[in-house]
């Protein structure tokens, strides 16, 4: 019989479906076999001329940046005042070269590297911070489907609102704390070094982990043990820290998962200057809890998920956890 699972955090189920089970290292996606073998000419091989930020040979490169009268929000003059909202001309992309050769899997990169490409979306986060237009930003990663997807790179997108999916983690946790006067993440990671089986690496300052009610085929959470809710103050002591438990669990997912692509985004408190003057996130310092969520692509998502909300996923999180724990890196 299927088992509903709920998500501690935002109360979402997902029904975990072991009739549907199938043995780990068969449920690789003929979508992921069609990429890797192009080589076409890549762009992310040419040093960029204009790079905002550089640090060694990592350079970070802007797509698209707010204009001086951007982020006004207003009403589409409907006569209905108030029901769609519009923010025009805002927010900023930015590309992280992750290297200047053309290797394309962070798993490939040395741990050295991967720190310096957390220092630099530090660098990055505080300098974005400074606008105070934005409210939200994100780092984030699409290895092996994208167009650059062949060379390393990530993504820094920062935004004058937050997605829904965030606002929901973000009130799940502040709920959780109202509740139990505790940060639900924080209490998450006790669990988890309690019951083992979920676990997938630990070291000194991280925890990853393949989630209680996982949505997705080996998505795994990166959590830093030491509390705090921004992802640019949280980590400073931690770089290499999460560059070591990053290079692990990357490889892990190479090697066990045949290279799957995959996407990685670091969940961060947002820059919270105007909503805390409103008093919305008063507990966020103490309620939330910075992160990695990571997802292979190995399935596409079906109809029904689509349209119901319902994640099914095909394989306990404890067999997942187990096998890529026992995978050699
Ligand atoms: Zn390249
Ligand atoms: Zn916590």
């Amino acid at each position: 019989m299927p088992e509903f699972r709920q998500d501690p955090v935002i109360g979402r189920w997902v029904i975990i479906s072991v009739e549907r089970a199938r043995r780990p290292g068969n449920f690789i996606d003929p979508i992921n076999r069609r990429r890797r073998d192009d080589d076409q000419a890549c762009d992310l091989c040419v040093k960029p001329e204009n790079p905002v930020y550089t640090l060694g040979d990592i350079c970070v490169v802007r797509s698209r940046q707010p204009s001086a009268t951007s982020g006004q929000q207003t009403s589409i003059p409907d006569g209905q005042n108030g029901l769609y909202e519009v923010i025009k001309d805002v927010g900023i992309h930015e590309t992280v070269i992750e290297t200047p050769d053309h290797v394309s899997n962070m798993a490939d990169l040395p741990v050295g590297r991967i720190r310096e490409i957390v220092q630099t979306y530090v660098a990055r986060f505080n300098e974005i911070e400074q606008n105070t237009r934005l409210t939200h930003a994100l780092i984030y990663k699409n290895y092996g489907l994208s167009q650059f997807a062949h060379h390393a790179c990530s993504h820094v997108m920062a935004m004058p609102v937050a997605s829904l999916e965030i606002s929901e983690k973000l009130s799940g946790a502040q709920k959780y704390f109202r509740d139990h006067r505790r940060c639900v993440y924080c209490d998450l990671i006790e669990r988890e070094i309690k019951d083992k089986k979920r676990i997938v690496v630990e070291t000194d300052d991280f925890l990853a982990v393949i989630p209680f009610a996982a949505r997705f085929l080996f998505e795994t959470w990166v959590i830093p043990k030491k509390h705090h809710a921004d992802f640019a103050q949280g980590i400073r002591g931690h770089e290499e820290g999460l560059a070591r438990i990053f290079k692990i669990v990357l490889q892990k997912i190479k090697n066990g998962l045949d290279d799957t692509a995959y996407n990685w985004v670091i969940q961060t408190a947002p820059f919270r200057r105007q909503d805390v003057a409103r008093g919305k996130w008063r507990t966020i310092d103490v309620d939330y809890h910075w992160h990695v969520e990571l997802i292979p692509r190995l399935t596409r998502m079906a109809g029904f998920e689509k349209g119901s909300g319902f994640y099914i996923c095909a394989i306990p999180p404890e067999e997942m956890a187990e096998y890529l724990r026992d995978k050699e890196i």
